[in-house]
């Protein structure tokens, strides 16, 4: 930590050696300069794979990428944070610059001459080093008005230059307390708003750019990111402007009052007019020889150690959520193919529709067959009403019960009936009732429910048309032309149907009423019994009448003896 540290200072050349930023190693060892990418082979088609999906725009479908979001308050330092990473000029200076997410994909390249262009709202603009803010600015003030307003369609800024870092970030709008002429005032909500957007995926990789001069417990971006990371895992601080507010920086970062798992990196960004070899010969001359900031550790100090921190932080990002990447994206896939198959046909001929209609019929009735008959509901696995045999077997049940039912008027005791005997008596044998007079019973018993059966069978046809008509729906989803044809044919068909069936229903009824047939369990029930105990009646009138008989018999002879003369009974 302290500045006792051997520390490699550079020569103000492109080539010059610095110190290696791996944040695990403590070794000071010589390396490329940082902002010249040394990637290794393995890792660089990562980041190829990562920039693919990301021109595939894989964002719109929901799938996060590993992305390093810059945040922090106002004038901060962020823009100048990222044009030093990128060695570009970026709109940086007092009041609002960046009204907009601007999406900056940094790569290294191996021509000299750099490759820059912007890509907002499906344009394409070039522009050159010189260009780049003034193209910037124009392209804010399309995209968030010319106004000081600000807007959450981001702005993407390709940077192909050599010695760049292969980093992408995204800067955006700093943190506004109080809103200044001419912007609205919920612009710390929108910017809150679109700050948290960025930063919530657990993808994101929070750069928390933070000004030496304030007090970092008062920054409202280190609120919002412990909001969203509150251990600080993939957090990163960079503390700006280490030039203007040297005194207790050291204190300031080795405190770590605001939990920043990622750890911090000082830096001192381009001031003025500056070149960046200027500006990066500052910083580290500033490090090296300022009596409080050489106190501090070489390893978290300067642009090119940021740039390595990211770019391994990054690294370690993409590797880990890769594999999840891909799972949604295969599960992205498999969807939309779901869908794609779902499709209407184009059909072009009559023929292609007579037999994609009969499809649809033959489909379509497998599916009720299995659901009405067969009670296969595999199709409609958690759809209970679509359950068709079981729906069919409680309808039965409950109109089994309502048949059963008693009235609900409670009627006098076998009144009914008698009334009837009387209106029915006529000259015939005793104690047998007139077959009319049943009939009137019988007739008077089927009137009573006789609303019953039509009633049930109503319901029923009810039923299967909603079963009809989701089948129908399902099987002709896909061809949007037919579908209301194909509806309405069922419903007709189930009209016609479900008019003849109650017409039907109707007949039965009325044919109960004129005979004497009957299915009442409480009649059959005591008609078997009697039947049963036929024989046994008929045996004991039997024994009854052979006891008569056997009874007179015997008075007989007594009498026939009693008549006897002596001498008959002497001879007897
Ligand atoms: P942003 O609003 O967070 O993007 O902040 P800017 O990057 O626009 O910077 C705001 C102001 O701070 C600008 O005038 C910069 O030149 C200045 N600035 C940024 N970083 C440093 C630094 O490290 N040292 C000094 N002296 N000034 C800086
Ligand atoms: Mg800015």
């Amino acid at each position: 930590m302290k500045g006792s540290k051997k520390r490699v200072v550079s020569k103000p050349s492109s080539s010059r050696t610095i110190v290696k930023a791996n944040p695990n190693d403590n070794k000071s060892v010589t390396i490329e300069p940082p902002i010249v990418s040394s990637y290794n082979d393995q890792i660089r088609p990562l980041l190829d794979t990562v920039d693919r999906l990301r021109n595939l725009n894989v964002m719109k479908e929901g799938i996060q990428l590993p992305t390093i979001v810059v945040v922090g308050d106002q004038s901060s330092g962020k823009s100048s944070v990222l044009e030093s990473l990128a060695g570009i000029s970026l709109p940086r200076g007092q009041g609002i610059c960046t009204r907009v997410p601007l999406v900056m994909r940094l790569q290294g390249s191996t021509s000299s001459k750099p490759e820059i262009w912007l890509e907002y709202s499906d344009k394409v603009v070039q522009t050159d080093e010189e260009h780049i803010a003034e193209a910037i600015s124009a392209a804010t003030d399309v995209i968030a008005g010319s106004s000081k307003g600000v807007s959450d369609a981001p702005l993407t800024l390709h940077v192909k230059k050599a010695g760049a870092p292969d980093l992408t970030m995204v800067d955006l709008p700093g943190i506004i307390r109080v809103p200044v002429k001419g912007q609205p005032e919920n612009i710390h909500e929108q910017i809150s708003g679109m700050i948290m957007k960025y930063i919530k995926p657990q993808e994101s990789i929070i750069l928390n750019v933070l000004s030496a001069t304030v007090d970092f417990t008062t920054c409202e971006s280190i609120r919002m990111s412990r909001q969203v990371d509150k251990t600080g895992e993939r957090t990163l601080a960079v503390v700006t402007k280490a030039d203007m507010a040297p005194e207790g920086l050291l204190q300031k970062v080795t405190a770590d009052d605001v939990s920043i798992g990622l750890g911090y990196v000082c830096v001192r960004n381009r001031v003025g007019e500056e070149t960046y070899e200027e500006a990066r010969d500052q910083e580290e001359l500033l490090f090296k020889t300022h009596p409080m900031l050489s106190m501090i550790d070489e390893n978290i100090v300067g642009l090119p150690v940021l740039a390595q921190k990211l770019i391994h932080i990054q690294t370690t990002m993409i590797s880990r959520c890769l594999p999840e990447i891909v799972r949604k994206i295969n599960h992205k896939m498999e969807t939309a193919d779901l869908e794609l198959k779902k499709l209407p046909m184009v059909m072009t001929s009559t023929g292609e529709a007579l037999m994609t209609l009969m499809d649809i019929i033959a489909s379509a009735k497998e599916s009720l067959l299995r659901i009405l008959i067969q009670g296969d509901f595999s199709e409609f696995p958690d759809n209970h009403g679509m359950h068709g045999t079981a729906r069919l077997a409680d309808m039965l049940s409950k109109f089994s019960d309502d048949l059963q039912a008693k009235p609900k008027q409670v009627r006098e005791f076998l009144m009914d009936e008698i009334k009837v005997l009387e209106e029915y008596k006529c000259v015939g044998l005793p104690n047998f009732i007139p077959r009319s007079a049943f009939m009137a019973i019988l007739s008077q018993h089927v009137d009573d429910i006789h609303a019953k059966p039509v009633e049930f069978i109503k319901n029923l046809w009810d039923y299967i048309e909603v079963v009809l008509s989701s089948i129908i729906t399902k099987y002709s989803e896909n061809f949007p032309q037919v579908q209301p044809s194909i509806k309405r044919a069922g419903r007709n068909l189930m009209s016609k149907i479900k008019e003849q069936s109650v017409d039907r229903v109707i007949q039965i009824v009325e044919m109960e009423k004129l005979t004497d047939y009957t299915c009442s369990p409480e009649y059959m029930k005591s008609w078997t019994e009697k039947i049963d105990a036929q024989k046994s009646f008929v045996d004991a009138v039997l024994n009854v009448i052979g006891t008569i008989r056997l009874t007179c018999a015997r008075r007989k002879a007594r009498e026939d003896w009693k008549r006897m003369t002596w001498r008959e009974t002497l001879r007897f």
